[in-house]
């Protein structure tokens, strides 16, 4: 038989319906059929927006996500926000309560009390009970979401990763039967495969149970079943990319990817700490410097030296910084390191020194870190 297009399909429909319906109505379905009808001839517009690499069509992160968690975990104004919101989600922690008190077996409605017979199906349709067994294995599942993981801890770093770059990934994994796994994937190396459309996958199709990275990286240009082990392939919908390699492929039905600011058709949350990035760094800078002051115990100077040309004076504040130099500890990273404080410069005037810094009082050091 010859396949319809779909335009006929929708032309057949009509028909059905129309026919079907009494001759005062005719008119305004036929009108809803040509709008529904009109929806489905329009395609989907281009998402010019993001960056789509050619090979495996990975669309790029809109923000350098690496950086956004950076600050999230490092500054302190972002981890008390942050820290609160996500306690106050946490707080009751979780029961499992049955979602309907009766499920009508035929049509699948689900009803909040124990009704006698589904409204729409009537008598003959048989209504159930909610299953134990559902209950119990939804149970298991949350005290074991995985053979390393709390599910609360999946569920804290789902909430950090969606306030600090506004996409979160869970990848599920069947381990056997109906058994289920999820991990967390590190967002900052999560990427979708979308095509111009936004679609997801890129067309490359892989094994789920083969695919490794550098042991065995086979793909194929559409679906099947694998070679090797038989199952069916996977089209990559996401990958994650470490360095610029792709360290894992995964299907559409194997990542759960969720953000709190979606801006369709951008395929990418949008991340709120990138509103507020200037002014982060801003008070990124002013802490580092006021820690330089605290931390050094005296102020940077400039010195400018009587008589001597300038590669003297550099010579001179070069072995003076040799014996100056001492060890510090950076404000972020806790690393220990050394840094010079003092700038020479050769003058025909008199040896004169200058602070650089004014005093820490005027500068109200002390309550600014009073956020
Ligand atoms: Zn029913
Ligand atoms: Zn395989």
């Amino acid at each position: 038989m010859k396949k319809m297009t779909l335009r006929q399909s929708v032309t057949n429909f009509r028909k059905r319906i129309v026919n079907s319906l009494p001759l005062y109505s005719r008119k305004s379905v036929n009108t809803l059929v040509t709008a529904a009808e009109e929806v489905a001839k329009s395609r989907r517009g281009t998402v010019t927006q993001q960056y789509i690499e050619s090979v495996d069509k990975i669309v790029d992160q809109p923000w350098p996500y690496l950086l956004l968690k950076k600050y999230a975990n490092r500054h302190p104004f972002l981890r008390i926000v942050h820290g609160a919101i996500i306690r106050e989600a946490v707080r009751n922690r979780w029961d499992v309560q049955e979602k309907f008190a009766k499920k009508c077996t035929f049509c699948g409605q689900e009803f909040a009390e124990p009704v006698e017979e589904c409204p729409d199906c009537g008598p003959t349709a048989l209504l159930r009970d909610p299953n134990p067994q559902e209950k119990k294995r939804l149970e298991a599942f949350l005290d074991n979401p995985n053979r390393d993981d709390e599910m609360v801890d999946i569920i804290k770093s789902v909430f950090k990763d969606n306030l600090a770059v506004d996409d979160w990934y869970v990848s599920i994994k069947n381990i056997g039967g109906n058994q289920w796994v999820v991990y967390v994937e590190d967002s900052a190396e999560m990427f979708i495969c979308a095509d111009k459309q936004g679609r997801l996958g890129n067309g490359v199709w892989f094994c789920p149970e083969c695919w490794k990275p550098e042991e065995h990286e086979k793909t194929y240009p559409g679906k099947g079943a694998c070679p090797y082990c038989d199952v069916p392939l996977k089209e990559t919908a996401y990958v994650q990319k470490q360095e610029g390699t792709i360290k894992a492929r995964f299907g559409r039905d194997e990542i759960i990817h969720g953000n709190s600011d979606p801006w369709l058709p951008q395929l990418y949350g949008n991340s709120k700490v990138m509103a507020v990035l200037q002014e982060l760094r801003t008070a990124f800078a002013m802490s580092s410097f006021n820690f330089d002051t605290y931390a050094s115990g005296h102020l940077a100077k400039i010195i400018f030296m009587e008589g001597e040309d300038q590669s003297k004076a550099t010579e001179i504040g070069k072995a003076a910084k040799e014996q100056a130099e001492k060890i510090e500890i950076d404000a972020w990273t806790g690393r220990i390191g050394r840094k010079i404080r003092n700038l020479f410069f050769g003058s025909r005037g008199k040896v004169s020194v200058h602070d650089v810094m004014p005093d820490p009082e005027k500068m109200q050091s002390l309550e600014w870190m009073e956020f």
